[in-house]
């Protein structure tokens, strides 16, 4: 399983972000699971670079520009010369500020360029009865998917986060069910662009109120990991949720 922490803007000081992962590093050693470490931009590179322990790195974004005279972006190759492995793309939380599809699909392709394994995050903002949800989650990896190769379509990781349940609590997030619907859509959605045996084996997470108290009813919903906000920036809640996990789930 993967487990992949997202600091968002929560972490706003070198000694916290130092001491958390101080701690991922302890984590990752006890466990069998990825953990995929996420911090604001400008501790990427103070964690990240001549990491020697198991957890890896990830930024929360990348830019749509290429370098030059681009004040203030952040590109995917200066985020891959930080040590991260993996780019957070789509997030809903940059979508509210204004990020569309054919931005997001941009921003992929930066990041592949560079050897970045993207994490696309999608999700409804709401449900409907008439499933207008399903066709809105079905545009948003489409729209991302189709201008990539099938060999780049393979190496794309999806993170399935329904706004609705983003920064709640466990007992608001998804249930088992739902999740497992949801899953086996998407993975159905993504047959379109590759073979339906990759669309088994691709990398489907989940995020959105994912704590201790609920990861176990979550992680065998046919999906291969978390993306975890909130849970992860606190010490106690977050070696809970990685001890939660069943191993070899
Ligand atoms: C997120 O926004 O990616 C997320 C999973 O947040 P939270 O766990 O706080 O719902």
């Amino acid at each position: 399983m993967i487990i992949a922490a997202n600091w968002k803007a929560y972490i706003e000081s070198v000694n916290k972000a130092k001491e958390l992962n101080l701690l991922y590093k302890k984590l990752s050693a006890r466990t069998e699971h990825e953990i995929i470490l996420a911090p604001p931009a400008p501790f990427l590179a103070l964690l990240a670079s001549g990491n020697k322990s198991k957890v890896s790195f990830s930024s929360q974004d990348v830019s749509v520009t290429l370098g030059g005279a681009k004040t203030g972006e952040v590109t995917a190759a200066a985020v891959c010369a930080s040590g991260a492995k993996y780019a957070i793309i789509g997030h809903s939380e940059r979508r509210s500020l204004g990020e569309d599809n054919e931005l997001i699909s941009e921003k992929l392709q930066h990041a592949l360029a560079q050897g970045l394994t993207p994490i696309l995050c999608v999700g409804e903002r709401e449900r409907d009865d008439t499933g207008n949800y399903l066709a809105f989650l079905r545009e948003e990896i489409t729209s991302a998917l189709s201008v990539l190769s099938k060999k780049d379509c393979t190496k794309v990781i999806i993170a399935y986060e329904p706004i609705w349940a983003i920064g709640k609590t466990a007992a608001e997030s998804i249930t088992a069910d739902d999740l497992t619907e949801m899953v086996l859509y998407i993975r159905k959605t993504l047959a379109d662009f590759v073979s339906v045996r990759n669309s088994t084996n691709a990398k489907v997470l989940y995020g959105g109120s994912v704590e201790a108290g609920n990861v176990s009813s979550l992680e065998n919903c046919g999906i291969d990991g978390f993306l975890i906000g909130h849970a992860s920036v606190d010490s106690k809640s977050f070696s809970e949720l990685v001890k939660a996990i069943t191993p070899s789930a």
